[in-house]
């Protein structure tokens, strides 16, 4: 009774984590976004289901579980690993090689220009009339507007 407790709370588990699994991408414009957070994701939950289906292994050597249970959590974890691979190859597929440098490119540039230093404040501008300003000064020369 235990045993079966047991393996009904791994089964609820298992669809618990597996089902945004089966949710599709919603529109073309965070594809990307989400080829991105799948992959991870995929990537997490393979690592999960092969360290449960060690753990399976070690309570079956345990005497822990029956054979019968063994087998069905067993070939539960296993279906899913290869669901998992299958999606895993499926994105790697769709992942054309020039696209992938190519946003590669794209993310360091990104990178490169946020962390490119700000415009120094000594070469800011007057708000009301456009004058370089003073760095330092509180008040624009020109105009006296307040900085
Ligand atoms: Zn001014």
């Amino acid at each position: 009774m235990l045993i079966l407790a047991c393996g009904l709370i791994t089964v609820l588990a298992g669809a618990f984590v597996l089902t945004p699994l089966f949710k599709e991408p919603k529109g073309n414009m965070e594809v990307e976004l989400l080829a991105e957070t799948e992959l991870d994701r995929l990537l997490n939950r393979k690592a999960i289901v092969y360290s449960n289906l060690k753990e399976l292994e070690f309570e079956y050597k345990m005497g822990r579980l029956s054979d019968a249970d063994f087998r069905r959590l067993e070939a539960g974890y296993k279906s899913e690993a290869s669901l998992i691979l299958q999606k895993l190859d499926h994105l790697g597929a769709e992942k054309d090689i020039d696209e992938t440098i190519e946003r590669d490119v794209v993310a360091r540039k990104a990178r490169l220009y946020s962390a490119a230093p700000k415009p120094a404040r000594e070469s800011a501008k007057c708000p009301a009339c456009g004058a370089a300003t003073v760095p330092g000064k509180k008040f624009c020369a020109d105009c006296g507007q307040r900085l």
